[in-house]
């Protein structure tokens, strides 16, 4: 029997706000921070201290929520989240619980069956935790506390459990990434840290209303091992239903090695956390006002920017969606096609624009291992490069090597053409020359081409190509070849 997969997500996210939650500490990159530099006794949870909301914060939460399109709570209250942990020095978590910052909101994600909505149960503020580090040697074994994490603005986003496989789960957790992206409000680094996944997963028979029993797994530090641990969760569970076993509530991490999830604990109950309005916070109050000027000044987002790349360029939905998944390369196209279209020495399509940045730009950025916001050519040098493809000065095998030259020296293409001789030979003469160079040094393949072997044009093509050092201008090569031998077809009477 095929069981039904029933799966929703907890999302943490910190957001690069400059300073922490409740406190004027500075948000670090704990991956590369000395330990315990930015702590005070604030987010060390001194007695007598009182906590500060940092209105930055609530702008970035606020500005999720919207991009989500949830029903902003105009009073929210934060609460204390009672549990002893070592990362924990306050032994509460400051976080919002009855009365969160935001409900009701959804994200679009695509399907094998097409886009379907994920409704979003809940977006709240609170703050992170430390982090433990823990140290295993031959004699010992301890464990190492930084607090620089402990107190940094952390958004929580619920969705209710609205999808059913491990690529519905991949592609909402891709798409929420992307958004929190374009808002600028987190870089969406798994293997960091800043922004964690947490699935839960249960099953049930087909057709039936219930929900199982379900899993949560915590841990997952990329978008394989989400997708990875969701699958092994669905087919986990099934067997062992199947098989008439209980399925236990637990928690579960995922070890990436062995493929398979190994247990951690079994879940508390909510009561376990005592959670109570925090005495130290005034009600979070956000006046109408407020969202309304957050909201004009939300960025176009993914799924629009989506929507005017396939309508105003006429992009396919796929090249279209490569380009959007990042802003920084939706607007590399724009300001490449922008460029285009004013110098308009030559009208390129933009399809061709996309190309050359999906297949060509992305390519030598992976080979590079740089980042595109980060790449040193910019939209108007690659536009350069562009044109003098298109205006048959190099052709694009030849551009391919100067893309990787402009990369790696920052010089431009029209002044690596230059020094390399690179120019692309389109002059019909000197190619109808080599033509009949070729035709005539190889008289035993021409004749077999006369006899109808159609297949021995492109064998000339690429003598006549190597002839010209792979710089002759190929569709001139192709016309004038084509002529010629219908020429020769012509004379011999066939
Ligand atoms: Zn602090």
């Amino acid at each position: 029997m095929e069981f039904e997969a029933v799966i929703g997500i907890e999302v943490h996210a910190e957001l690069e706000t400059n300073s922490k939650m409740f406190c004027s500490c500075a948000v670090l990159d704990s991956t590369v921070a000395k330990p315990n530099i930015a702590v005070c006794p604030v987010c060390t949870g001194m007695p007598g201290v009182l906590p500060v909301i940092n209105q930055r914060a609530v702008e970035y939460a606020l500005r999720v929520a919207l991009a989500l399109e949830c029903e902003i709570a105009h009073t929210s209250i934060f609460a204390r989240k009672n549990y002893f942990y070592p990362d924990l020095p306050k032994g509460y978590q400051i976080s919002q619980y009855e009365h969160p910052l935001a409900r009701n909101g959804h994200l679009k994600i695509q399907t094998a069956e097409g886009v379907r909505q994920i409704r979003i149960r809940r977006v709240h503020l609170e703050e992170d935790t430390g982090k433990l580090t823990h140290i295993y040697q031959e004699e010992e074994a301890y464990s190492l506390v930084d607090l620089n994490r402990a107190g940094v603005p952390l958004l929580e986003i619920v969705t209710e459990p609205d999808m059913h496989s491990a690529e519905e789960v991949r592609s909402f957790a891709t798409n929420l990434r992307s958004l929190l992206r374009y808002l600028q409000v987190n870089s969406g680094d798994l293997e960091k840290g800043v922004m964690r996944i947490e699935p839960n997963i249960s099953v049930r028979p087909p057709g039936s209303k219930d929900l199982g029993t379900r899993i949560e797994v915590k841990n997952l530090n990329s978008f394989r091992a989400l997708e990875r641990s969701v699958a092994y969760e669905i087919k986990r569970q099934s067997s062992e239903i199947q098989q008439g076993k209980p399925i236990l509530q637990q928690t579960v991490g995922w070890d990436e090695n062995l493929g398979m999830t190994v247990p951690q604990r079994t879940k508390e109950e909510e009561n376990d956390y005592r959670y109570f309005p925090e005495p130290d916070l005034p009600p979070l109050v956000i006046e109408q006002e407020w969202i309304d000027s957050l909201r004009n000044s939300l960025p176009e987002l993914p799924e629009a920017k989506l929507h005017r790349f396939m309508t105003e360029f006429g992009l396919s939905e796929y090249d279209a969606g490569i380009l959007v998944a990042e802003r920084s390369a939706a607007d590399y196209f724009e300001e490449v096609y922008r460029y285009l279209v004013e110098s308009s020495r030559e009208e390129i399509r933009p399809k061709v624009i996309a190309n050359w940045i999906i297949g060509d730009l992305f390519g030598v950025q992976n080979q590079f291992g740089v980042p595109i916001e980060q790449v040193d050519i910019t939209p108007r040098e690659f536009a350069e490069l562009i044109l003098l493809v298109s205006q048959g000065e190099i052709n694009q095998k030849t551009a391919k090597t100067v893309l990787v030259e402009m990369f790696s020296t920052g010089r431009t293409a029209g002044e690596i053409v230059a020094d390399h001789g690179f120019s692309q030979i389109s002059d019909r003469e000197y190619i109808v020359d080599l033509i009949n160079q070729v035709i005539s040094g190889n008289p035993a393949q021409v004749q077999e081409y006369l006899k109808g072997k159609d297949a021995i044009s492109r064998w000339l093509f690429g003598q006549v190509m190597q002839a010209a050092k792979g710089q002759a201008n190929p569709q001139v090569v192709e016309q004038e070849l084509e002529s010629q031998l219908a020429a020769l077809r012509q004379t011999d009477g066939l």
